[in-house]
């Protein structure tokens, strides 16, 4: 199996670590995520989320265990550990909070600035982030990020990660708070990302995004992984998901029920595949069951 892209080995960490406030939040996280993979991470609050993502750029340092981005252990005596953190692009929840520049071009760019890079290129990949996340350079560039509506706002921040061209992407609830249009847009984007070649860590309490967009999906509770597997191996342990506080995808809810009322359906997960299973169901079912 090749390297992962990024890696975490038995990570443990512990807030106000040696306090009588001591808080383990992770307890010994072993985590491989390849390149070019699109890994949902679930869990309920407080399992350990947040957590684990601020492990992957280095922004915490794990009380123990090692964390290791393309081949280079974060945490090692001579570690490059700014070059490391670039490559992992953190949106954090509401990023749009932080924007604070007087404009949509100046906001995307700081970080690009901040690299030292020439003016030209700073430019260059501001129209480049900004065209990734569907926002016209000529038209939303000179706008103040203020003006703008949730979605656009959350998306210019967005803009503002890509400009690092980070390798992976780890997103912390993007579309928290969203209106189901803006929703869908960020959905679009992502998912553009993803097939481009960004490796994407979504972060979601949404059930139906992890169904709609993940290849594979991880279960953080209490500080641990309790799962880890294709969606639909993951969103089948029912039992399981309910025991750590965790739903189901809206359609597998939808045809599970249908199955307890005696509907010989198929399983599904995402709506178009509930579409797909209860059509199935209705024209094989005998004509007295219809
Ligand atoms: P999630 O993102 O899944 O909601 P978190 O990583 O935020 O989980 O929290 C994991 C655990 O760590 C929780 O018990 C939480 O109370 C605790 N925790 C999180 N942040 C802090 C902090 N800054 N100080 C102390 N404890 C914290």
């Amino acid at each position: 199996m090749p390297e992962p892209l990024l890696a975490c080995h038995d990570v443990a960490y512990t807030y106000r670590r040696g306090t009588p406030m001591a808080a383990e939040a992770l307890r010994g996280v072993t985590l491989g995520v390849a390149a070019g993979e699109l890994l949902g991470l679930i869990g309920p609050t407080g399992s350990g989320k947040s957590t684990l993502i601020q492990h992957f750029n280095g922004l915490l340092r794990p009380s123990r265990g090692r964390v290791v981005v393309a081949g280079q252990d974060l945490w090692a005596p001579r570690a490059d550990r700014r070059a490391a953190r670039r490559l992992v692009g953190l949106l954090f929840q509401f990023a749009e909070s932080q924007l604070f520049e007087e404009t949509v071009r100046r906001d995307v760019g700081y970080g690009p600035r901040a690299l030292g890079l020439e003016a030209d290129e700073v430019e260059a990949r501001v129209d480049e982030a900004l065209r990734q996340v569907g926002l016209d350079p000529a038209r939303f560039g000179g706008r103040s990020p203020f003006a703008l509506s949730g979605g656009e706002m959350r998306r210019v921040a967005l803009a503002g990660v890509l400009a690092m061209r980070p390798q992976v992407l780890v997103l912390d609830e993007p579309t928290a708070g969203l209106d189901p249009r803006a929703r869908a847009e960020l959905l679009d984007h992502i998912r553009a990302l993803h097939a481009r070649g960004l490796t994407v860590v979504l972060v979601t309490h949404n059930m139906d995004e992890v169904a709609l967009l993940a290849r594979r999906v991880v279960v953080l509770h209490a500080g641990q992984v309790a799962a880890d597997g294709a969606p639909r191996a993951v969103f089948a342990r029912e039992d399981d998901l309910r025991a750590w506080g965790l739903g189901l995808p809206q359609a597998a809810a939808l045809v599970r029920r249908l199955r307890s009322r005696g509907v010989r359906v198929g399983d599904a997960l995402t709506f178009a595949e509930a579409r797909r299973a209860i059509l199935a169901a209705a024209r094989e079912a005998p004509r007295g069951d219809r």
